[in-house]
């Protein structure tokens, strides 16, 4: 496995196995590996002949009080792990490599970008889209795989892959989740230890709203009070969305169709943990 840190470098190495006609699948992340990350590598490695990783925590989706610069990083860990998942080069530029001086060019959904997650965290997506629009013109793949635990994400990826016109097929990963159904994520080691014990509330609420809609529930409203209520029970939780859409323009619905997801946002202290479940 290597380790590219530069934009050129990176292309060069990617044209020689583009020339061997080998199939290229893409996993971007923020890194500091945990499972999701690593089955999402899995997924690609399973899908192409060359692997490509890039680590790199972008700094045009964070919000000016968010958590850049205490977001967990371990490059030394995490280059082990991906190495031991058969990843072929871990892509890990600098913000200046990325966003040189006088970068002012951004790709924004119009429609999506300000839903859900949206919000709150208002140059979120337009950060995410333009940095993935950024690393496939970098890395061309045939594929590219994101986490459905992102599922607000994996949509708007999507729908700009169409929209724009990228030649490049989004494979999407399972959820993977702790023991006690908490979403894996590099943000759960900000939890303090009564917080992490309440934390998996938000997967029994959507696990048990699943369940009344598997029973013929169908009220949006019902199952989106159900879920709020459940979450709300614990002390630590401050609940920022409940949200129940469907999975293209993401629009509220009020009766529950196939490929409707539920969605939340909770705070817990100072850290803000999202998951989903698809009802129907
Ligand atoms: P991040 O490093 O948090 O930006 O995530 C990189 C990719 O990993 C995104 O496509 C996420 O959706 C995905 N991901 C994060 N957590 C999980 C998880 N628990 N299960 C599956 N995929 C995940």
């Amino acid at each position: 496995m290597e380790i590219i840190k530069n934009i050129p470098e990176m292309r060069g190495v990617l044209k020689k196995h583009r020339r061997n006609d080998q199939v290229i699948g893409f996993v971007p992340t923020m890194g500091y590996f945990h499972e999701g990350h690593l089955s999402l590598m899995d997924i690609a490695r399973q899908k192409s002949d060359i692997v490509v990783v890039s680590l790199f925590v972008n700094p045009t989706q964070f919000g000016p009080d968010e958590d850049l610069d205490r977001y967990p990083r371990d490059i030394e860990r995490d280059e082990s792990l991906a190495e031991e998942r058969g990843v072929n080069y871990i892509f890990y530029p600098d913000a200046d490599e990325m966003y040189p001086p006088n970068f002012c060019t951004y790709v924004k959904n119009t429609e999506l970008s300000n839903l859900l997650c949206g919000a709150t965290r208002e140059n979120h997506f337009r950060g995410v889209t333009t940095i993935v629009s950024k690393l496939f013109n970098i890395i061309n793949p045939d594929l590219a795989v994101f986490g459905q635990k992102d599922h607000q994400q994996a949509i708007i990826i999507k729908r700009m892959v169409a929209d724009l016109n990228f030649p490049v097929e989004i494979v999407l990963g399972d959820i993977i989740r702790e023991e006690d159904g908490l979403a894996k994520s590099s943000r759960n080691v900000y939890l303090n230890e009564e917080e992490r014990e309440q934390a998996p509330i938000i997967y029994q609420a959507l696990t048990e709203a699943k369940k009344l809609v598997e029973k013929g529930e169908r009220s949006a409203g019902d199952i989106k009070k159900f879920i709020y209520e459940k979450i709300d029970s614990v002390e630590h939780s401050d609940i920022e969305y409940v949200e129940i859409v469907e999975d293209t323009m993401l629009k509220s619905v009020r009766k529950i169709k196939p490929g409707c997801f539920a969605a939340v946002a909770v705070w817990f202290g100072e850290t803000r943990l999202i998951d989903n479940v698809i009802l129907l």
